[in-house]
């Protein structure tokens, strides 16, 4: 494993922390990285006992490691086991902690209209985000690209018989790329508070949430620019609280001066790329990571409906253009860093 500058950069501007002065308390701030989930992992937690500190953090890294196999959408694992029983329309019995994923995720995806949609995992194989490396060279094939939006792979294909799953539907194809960091964010903070560590904050490559705050101050995060380096606004959060970032700017498909993004509209087919960036702000990051994920795919206009429709509260779009939306509640906490393009106040409610 090695991390490049770009890496830290991310990882920096998930979290852009405040100077270490003026705590209230006498922890101090114990800080990890690692590398998971193919991105740069960033955990901190508030804590008297440094070495403790440590060890719960390991103990957290360890459980990431373990997801990482287990939700991995190509790699051998729990939800490849399962992808390969369905491919073959075999009935595949499933562990309760996937099983609940994929109820969780089915539910996202049928709140999002199936712009959400963890069923096109052929799909996004199909444009070559099924591999470590970026792709590069000519998109696939638009007939098969078609013929495969068409066959409609979608999480109601499902069927769910207590912890058997099997599918309706031999297109489907599992992948938990757009909510798995959510839950493992989730996860690592109630298990950083059953430790004792109820001030912490967990990224994951830019998704990112806390709980307590930072010594009597709230957590500062950033949000990154999608169009640039560095950060685009920032904001502060305390208590239990998440900040999901879904955005087309780091992995995409490069072809001649063409970029295709990773996010795939599940009518088309095709790389969503009008909205560069979606961020949600959520009490739950396993509730905001799936929504970002829709919010790319709906565009700049409709949006506006699907996060109406998602139950979501504060969120930030960015489009193609530089442009931002967002709602009353982020308006009330973001400070710009940079300039953006414009900025419209669009009210949910
Ligand atoms: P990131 O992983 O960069 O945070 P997302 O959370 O939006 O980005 O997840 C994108 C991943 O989700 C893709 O790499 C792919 O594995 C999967 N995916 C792509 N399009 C969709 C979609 N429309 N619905 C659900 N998952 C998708
Ligand atoms: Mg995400």
């Amino acid at each position: 494993m090695s991390l490049n500058r770009r890496d830290f950069m991310k990882l920096g501007l998930g979290a852009c922390l405040l100077p270490a002065i003026g705590y209230s308390r006498a922890d101090t701030l114990v800080s990890e990285q690692m590398y998971v989930f193919g991105t740069l992992v960033g955990v901190d937690v508030l804590a008297a006992d440094t070495e403790a500190a440590r060890a719960a953090i390991a103990d957290v890294s360890h459980t990431f490691s373990v997801q990482n196999r287990d939700w991995h959408a190509w790699k051998p694992g729990a939800l490849g086991d399962l992808n390969r029983a369905l491919a073959a329309g075999r009935e595949h019995v499933v562990e309760p902690g996937l099983l609940s994923m994929l109820h969780e995720a089915r539910e996202i995806a049928h709140a999002s209209g199936g712009l959400y949609n963890p069923a096109i995992g052929s799909l996004v194989g199909l444009w070559g985000f099924h591999s470590d490396e970026l792709p590069v060279g000519a998109p696939p094939d638009a007939a098969v690209v078609a013929q495969l939006a068409a066959a409609a792979p979608g999480m109601e294909d499902l069927v769910f018989k207590g912890n058997r799953v099997s599918s309706r539907n031999p297109h489907v194809q599992i992948d938990l790329g757009g909510h798995a960091k959510g839950v493992a964010i989730d996860l690592a903070l109630d298990r950083l508070a059953q430790l004792g560590y109820g001030n912490a904050l967990v990224n994951l490559g830019g998704n990112l949430a806390v709980s307590g705050d930072r010594g009597g101050r709230p957590w500062r995060i950033g949000v990154r620019h999608p169009q640039g380096s560095g950060a685009l606004a920032s904001l502060e959060i305390s208590g239990r609280m998440a900040v999901v970032t879904s955005g087309t700017y780091e992995r995409y498909r490069q072809s001649g001066d063409r970029r295709y993004p990773h996010i795939i509209d599940p009518r088309s087919g095709q790389p969503a790329s009008h909205v560069v960036s979606a961020t949600v702000l959520h009490r739950h990051a396993a509730r905001a990571d799936g929504p970002a994920t829709a919010l790319v795919v709906a565009g700049p206009e409709a949006w506006v409906d699907v996060a109406r429709h998602m139950g979501l509260e504060d969120v930030m779009i960015v489009d193609d253009h530089g442009r931002v939306q967002l709602t009353p509640g982020m308006a009330a906490r973001v400070q710009f860093v940079a300039q953006p393009a414009s900025v419209k106040i669009v009210e949910l409610a």
